[in-house]
C-alpha cells in the first residue's frame, strides 16, 4: 500500500469534503456494502472530474479497503489522467491478494496490461496479454491489445494470428484488416521470391476480396516479369473494388500500355473512366498527356481547355501552362508562379476518418491508424481558394 502514502494528503484536504457532502446525497453508500453498477455508473459521470472522483475513492478506501472495485475504479482515473505509474502500482498491489477469484485477475491482469500499454512499456503489456491468452477462453480484450501491439511494431505475422483469433465473429472488420497484414509482410521483404509474394496476396485475397492492394502488388509483379497484359487484367479489377483508387492504377497502366503499345486503346479507356468518374483529375491529365502524343499538342491543348471549364483543377491549369499556351506570354509566369507553388502545397492524400492529408500514399493512415481510409483525391478548385485564403494570412 505504498502508494497510499502519496495520496494521503490530497485526500485529508479535500477528499474527505467531497466525499462527505457525496455521502450525505447518498446515505445508502455508508449503510450497505458498495455494489458494482454504482462504481460503474460514477466513473462513468466523474470522467469529466477525475481529481475530485480519485478523492472520493481514496476516502471509500480508507473506509473499507476489501473492495477490489473500489481500487479498480482509482487505478483507472490515474491512468486516464496519464499517471500511468500509479495505476500500475494499484494493480499490482490488487494482485498480490491470495483471495481473488480467476476472474477478478483476469482482469486485473488486462488492466494492468493497459497500465503498460498508456506508460509506452510494450513488452510488458504483450507478456501479460500472451498469460491471458493460454486460458480456454481467452478474453477478445487482451487479443485486441495484442493486435495494436504487433501493428505497431510491425510483426505482421503475430498480427494477423491475432486478427485470425477475432476473424470467426467479426469477418466484415477483420477480414481486410488481415489482408493488409499479408500485403505488409508482402513489401516488407525485399529478397522475397516473386511466387512467395504471390501467395502472400493469395492469403490477402482471401480474406478481403475487394482488397485494392493486392492488385496495384500483382501488377508490379507483372510488369516487373514484362506480363504486361496480365498486369492490365489485375489493374482493372481497381475500379469495381473501389474506383477511388484508380489514381493509383494509372501510372501502372500508362507503363502497360506502352510496353503492349496500345495508346488508343488506354485512350479510349481513360474517356471511358471519365464518364464514370467526371470528377478524376488524375485521369482527365493522362488522357491529355495521351491526346498530346498522339494528336499534338494544340489538340491537347483544346482538350484540356474546354475540360477546365466544366472540371476546374489546379493540376489541370497547371498541366495547361505546361502545355505552353503563347496566347499571352506575360500572363504564363504569373500563373505559372502561383499554379506551382499551391501544387506544392496541396495534399494529394488525405483520410475520410480523420481529416489527414499528406502528399505520399499510406495504407495505414499516420493519423488514425485505420487501415484503408487514406485515399488519392483531387485537387479543385474550391481547394485552390482556401489554399489562397490560407497563403494571405
Ligand atoms: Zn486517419
Amino acid at each position: 500500500m505504498e502508494w497510499l502514502f502519496f495520496l494521503l494528503p490530497i485526500a485529508a484536504l479535500s477528499g474527505w469534503i467531497v466525499a462527505r457532502s457525496h455521502y450525505k446525497k447518498h446515505p445508502i453508500l455508508t449503510s450497505q456494502p458498495v455494489s458494482a453498477d454504482y462504481f460503474k455508473g460514477l466513473n462513468y459521470l466523474l470522467n469529466e472530474q477525475p481529481d475530485k472522483a480519485i478523492d472520493v475513492f481514496i476516502h471509500l478506501l480508507e473506509v473499507n479497503s476489501e473492495t477490489i472495485e473500489t481500487h479498480l475504479t482509482l487505478a483507472n482515473l490515474f491512468r486516464k489522467k496519464g499517471e500511468s505509474e500509479r495505476a500500475i502500482r494499484i494493480h499490482q498491489n490488487l494482485i498480490a491478494r491470495p483471495t481473488l477469484t480467476t476472474a477478478q485477475r483476469d482482469q486485473i491482469l488486462i488492466e494492468l496490461g493497459l497500465d503498460y500499454m498508456h506508460a509506452g512499456v510494450l513488452d510488458r503489456a504483450e507478456q501479460l496479454f500472451l498469460e491471458l491468452l493460454d486460458k480456454a477462453s481467452p478474453s477478445p480484450q487482451a487479443i485486441e491489445q495484442l493486435l495494436r501491439i504487433y501493428q505497431q511494431e510491425k510483426e505482421w505475422l503475430k498480427a494477423i494470428e491475432m486478427a485470425k483469433k477475432l476473424y470467426a465473429e467479426r469477418r466484415t472488420e477483420m477480414g481486410p484488416l488481415i489482408a493488409q497484414f499479408y500485403c505488409e509482410l508482402a513489401v516488407q521483404n525485399s529478397n522475397v521470391s516473386d511466387s512467395e509474394i504471390m501467395s502472400l496476396i493469395k492469403s490477402a485475397q482471401y480474406y478481403d476480396h475487394n482488397c485494392v492492394r493486392t492488385a496495384l502488388l500483382e501488377a508490379n509483379i507483372h510488369i516487373a516479369n514484362s506480363k504486361h497484359r496480365k498486369a492490365l487484367k489485375s489493374l482493372d479489377r481497381i475500379e469495381q473494388h473501389d474506383p477511388l483508387y484508380l489514381p493509383e492504377a494509372l501510372p501502372l497502366m500508362l507503363t502497360c500500355y506502352k510496353s503492349i503499345n496500345k495508346p488508343t486503346v488506354f485512350e479510349a479507356q481513360l474517356k471511358s473512366i471519365l464518364t464514370r468518374h467526371p470528377n478524376m483529375t488524375a485521369a482527365r491529365l493522362m488522357l491529355t498527356s495521351i491526346i498530346q502524343q498522339q494528336h499534338g499538342t494544340q489538340a491537347a491543348q483544346d482538350y484540356l481547355y474546354e475540360q477546365l471549364q466544366r472540371f476546374p483543377s489546379v493540376e489541370g491549369l497547371d498541366k495547361l501552362i505546361n502545355l505552353g499556351d503563347q496566347a499571352n506570354p506575360s500572363l504564363v509566369p504569373l500563373i505559372k508562379g502561383i499554379s506551382e507553388k499551391l501544387k506544392r502545397r496541396g495534399h494529394r492524400y488525405s483520410c475520410k476518418q480523420c481529416g489527414f492529408s499528406g502528399k505520399s500514399m499510406h495504407w495505414q493512415c499516420p493519423g488514425c491508424k485505420q487501415w484503408s481510409t487514406v485515399k488519392p483525391t483531387e485537387i479543385h478548385l474550391s481547394t485552390l481558394e482556401s489554399l489562397l485564403e490560407s497563403h494571405h494570412e
